[in-house]
């Protein structure tokens, strides 16, 4: 095999270009060095080790998360032409005798290893005795403690680094922030690497924040069906009940929705991410606990129902939609009561006090960005320490620029109010305070008859909820620990009181009042319908070459491949051969079915 990597990329993965850094990362590895690489999802971080793994002498070792993924990276390795195996729990005894036996003899160009299988002394044994090209750890962020992804395993690698001091290694994440960087590098035995950090813009994924009405599952559905019907998707809840509630209700509204949380058996889970990956157009519904390691490419959008904890989490999980490129959204709904739910688990958290500072910092930049009026794209890629960018024009305040508007008089009268009723009242009776309602319990505490009784009817309960959301979002406003959701004031709202301070707010948007939008679907990205025509019974024809050999679709090619398939229409195989992601092994394998469907295409 020894081959030169640029011919590998060609031959063997069918793409004509490296993509910057891959080449300078391989060339790294192929002299003997170490790196780390922090490449955004989608980046294509894994061709820097596998190729490399190939054009080496001797057998690549992955340490990868996950069954699941490892299987499916074989899988698509194999369906390439690639000598790939993995050493997992989920193998009889007969395979795993049979890996180790291709592993002693050369015959594996890369070889998937589970990081607590890795380390035991059986594992260890056999790979002295192996000859060994390189290391990958993969999702190398899994050994910072810091980070919400910490595998306890992940710190034992630092092994690989003092029994095979010369075996070059590299580490791969696409969540790095400068203190989780020092931990891999230190714990990993990094400190020799190069560092390869490239941008993590996902120019490909739209985002869009919008404020919960009373029926945020209505608005999701909305979403789904205007721009991604019958496509795949992740919709993120923060409860169990709350999964289950919206998978089901998904499911009557005639949509393929699977549940995915921690309350379900190991099988239930496992049967769902499975249909997930190998069926198309489902949508899992799930708490965090589902994505990690998810590498599914056509992935068209992720769903937060709730809040996420930080910027970070927002950005992995939003991260997960659109690897192959094609264009994705990550679309989120949240309202007062997430504000209100969040800050009260920060505030009553087991963790010391020094932990929750950096909690309640990271709640506020995640509130700071929900509640911006300029370009998210470029906070988001700020907060990860790249200044240098335009606003995008591909997220929801960058095609809809909001509308601010002075919101200083309405502030003062919603600051007075929690005042002069003793501030351990929550929003809903402020606001009925404040529009002068008739209420016993108003009348029970005496507050008809304080000065801000009344004074706010000017302005709806939505309207209310509005402003008090965005005052505590900027920290003017407390919501008290207990949990009955009091608000005090905050030393920061004095200027507003005294009227030294301007406030300016945005205006709320109800999502069922915002313009409809185009739909965003794959086949939307060609321009003729023939063209869609012709995709959809590609599709049909991939479907059914990867149901009989029970692998994924995109397994045998990618969406981005077979559109290029129906704008092109190669007529030969030769042809074909032109085609992004059609290396030898594929075109030798599927090349003439493909070609039928376009030929006999009318
Ligand atoms: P990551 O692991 O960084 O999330 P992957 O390695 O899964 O990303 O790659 C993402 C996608 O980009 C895959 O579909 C892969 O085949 C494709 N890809 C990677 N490198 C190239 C390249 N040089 N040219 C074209 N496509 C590429
Ligand atoms: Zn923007």
């Amino acid at each position: 095999m020894d081959d030169q990597p640029l011919d590998i990329l060609r031959s063997t993965f069918g793409y004509e270009q490296f993509r910057p850094p891959q080449d300078q990362v391989i060339d790294t590895l192929m002299q003997g060095g170490d790196a780390l690489v922090l490449m955004p999802t989608g980046g294509g971080k894994s061709l820097c080790y596998q190729i490399p793994a190939m054009a080496l002498p001797g057998t690549g070792v992955v340490v990868s998360p996950l069954i699941a993924l490892m299987q499916d990276q074989v899988a698509a390795l194999r369906q390439a032409g690639v000598r790939a195996a993995y050493l997992n729990s989920t193998l009889h005894w007969e395979e795993v005798q049979e890996v180790e036996r291709a592993l002693l003899r050369g015959e594996l160009d890369l070889l998937y290893v589970a990081p607590e299988r890795l380390l035991n002394e059986r594992t260890l044994a056999l790979l002295k005795r192996a000859r060994i090209s390189l290391f990958a750890i993969d999702e190398a962020h899994c050994v910072s403690q810091w980070g919400h992804d910490f595998r306890p395993e992940y710190i034992k690698l630092s092994l690989l680094a003092e029994h095979w001091p010369d075996i070059p290694r590299i580490a791969l994440t696409a969540t790095a922030d400068e203190r989780t960087r020092q931990e891999i590098r230190q714990r990993l035995g990094l400190d020799q690497a190069r560092v390869f950090i490239s941008g993590f813009d996902r120019p490909n994924i739209r985002y869009r924040i919008t404020q919960s009405s009373s029926n945020a599952r209505r608005d999701l559905l909305r979403f789904i069906e205007q721009t991604h019907p019958d496509e795949a998707g992740i919709v993120y809840c923060l409860s169990r009940k709350r999964v289950d509630e919206i998978a089901d209700w998904l499911c009557d509204q005639g949509l393929t929705a699977l549940p995915y949380h921690a309350g379900l058996s190991a099988q239930v889970r496992e049967a769902h991410q499975r249909r997930f990956l190998n069926e198309e157009g489902v949508i899992v519904v799930a708490t965090i606990a589902f994505g990690m390691g998810i590498d599914k490419p056509n992935v068209r959008f992720v769903a937060h129902l709730n809040l996420p904890k930080s910027i970070e989490a927002y950005y992995q999980e939003t991260g997960r939609a659109g690897r192959d490129g094609l264009p994705a959204d990550a679309w989120m709904s949240y309202g007062l009561q997430d504000v209100i739910t969040l800050r009260q688990m920060v505030d009553s958290s087991e963790a010391d006090e020094s932990h929750k500072r950096v909690e309640r910092h990271k709640l506020d930049a995640m509130l700071g960005l929900c509640e911006m009026t300029t370009c998210r794209r470029q906070a988001l890629l700020s907060y990860f320490g790249e200044t240098e960018s335009e606003p995008c024009g591909n997220c929801d305040t960058c095609l809809e620029p909001p509308e601010t508007w002075d919101a200083t008089v309405p502030a003062q009268k919603a600051l007075s109010c929690v005042h002069r009723t003793g501030q351990r009242f929550g929003v809903n009776y402020l606001v009925d305070v404040l529009r002068g309602k008739d209420d016993a319990r108003i009348k029970q505490f005496g507050h008809d008859r304080v000065s801000v009784f009344g004074i706010g009817s000017d302005l709806g309960v939505n309207e209310w909820k509005g402003i008090f959301r965005q005052m505590i979002a900027r920290g003017l406003l407390t919501v008290d620990l207990e949990g009955h959701g009091g608000l005090h004031l905050n030393e920061a709202c004095r200027p507003v009181l005294r009227g030294e301070m301007q406030l300016m707010l945005r205006k709320e948007v109800r999502p069922s009042r915002a313009p409809r939008e185009p739909r965003r679907t794959a086949a939307a990205g060609l321009d003729s319908p023939e063209d869609q025509r012709l995709f959809e019974a590609l599709r049909a024809c991939r479907r059914r070459l990867a149901d009989d050999q029970g692998v994924p679709p995109y397994v045998v090619f990618h969406d981005a491949t077979l559109m290029e398939m129906a704008e092109m229409r190669p007529e030969s195989l030769r042809a074909m051969a032109a085609i992004s992601g059609v290396g030898e092994r594929k075109l030798e394998a599927y090349g003439e079915e493909f070609l039928e469907v376009i030929l006999r295409f009318e």
